[in-house]
């Protein structure tokens, strides 16, 4: 299992790569566009997983920087359809092209999976999450005796989940300085509110859904101060010094390290 690209690894010091992923949760077009402002600024590569058709999105899977991953909605009521197959082709039809998943809420099942991998077209799912877990590789899992599988790539941060833990919003408080993989799982509408408790966005929801909400809505909000924003500008100013990649390209260099 530490199957990992061991030459690789050592040119990054030691430690594995650092790989920030974005839930887009039905953000709204200028709050998307922020965030990937943000990224562009910095120059840093990032997985984006969708939830809806939009024309920022569109824009953005056309841009060499990000990766579009699909984020399917298994939950009661789900607006992307009623059962496995008929959510899966809602999010199919918009981004026909991703090949990376994270299920919204990371509801899973073993059959589900076996979907994504042997009808769907998925090749890697983000959809484990493994709170500031040290010592982190991909992994691949079995779906069928044919030989589909997933490459299965937890994350070990997640600003909401952070911030249900009281933990301090810093590179240390994430524990992002230990060995292993980190994949970053942030959420757009929590960067732009810099939040460091839920609270600010419960205030936030509560002006309207999330997909009609303007920058008019926006509290003030002290970028200064620590919370999500904080130590999403503070990873990227650190990815910014070196080379990023997304989800897919650090899995593609990653499975060549163990044929080779
Ligand atoms: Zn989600």
């Amino acid at each position: 299992m530490s199957g990992g690209n061991a030459k690789d690894e050592a040119s990054e010091g030691g430690s594995g790569p650092v790989l920030v992923t974005l839930d887009i949760d039905w953000a709204p077009d200028w709050i998307i566009e922020d965030i990937a402002e943000r990224l562009s600024r910095a120059g840093v590569r990032a997985t984006l997983f969708a939830t809806h058709d939009s024309p920022a999105m569109r824009a953005l899977a056309k841009e060499p920087l990000f990766e579009i991953g699909l984020h399917p909605n298994f939950l009661p009521g789900s607006s992307h359809g009623t059962t496995p197959d008929e959510i899966f082709a809602t999010l199919r039809g918009w981004y026909p092209d991703g090949t990376a998943c994270r299920t919204h809420s990371l509801v899973m099942s073993e059959p589900l999976l076996a979907r994504m991998a042997c009808e769907f077209g998925i090749e890697i799912d983000c959809s484990v999450h493994l709170p500031r877990a040290s010592h982190v590789t991909p992994h691949e899992l079995h779906l069928s005796e044919q030989g589909d599988s997933l490459i299965r790539l937890p994350h070990v941060f997640q600003d909401n989940m952070h911030a249900m833990a009281r933990r301090p919003w810093t590179v240390a408080g994430a524990e992002l300085d230990t060995p292993g993989w980190k994949v970053l799982n942030f959420h757009p509408v929590h960067i732009v509110l810099n939040s460091a408790t839920l609270a600010v966005y419960e205030t936030f929801k509560r002006r309207g859904p999330l997909s009609s909400l303007t920058r008019d809505d926006l509290p003030p909000v002290d970028a200064s101060l620590p919370g999500t924003g904080s130590l999403f500008d503070t990873v990227l100013a650190n990815l910014s010094k070196q080379r990023s990649f997304t989800v897919s390209e650090r899995i593609a260099l990653w499975k060549s390290g163990r044929q080779g």
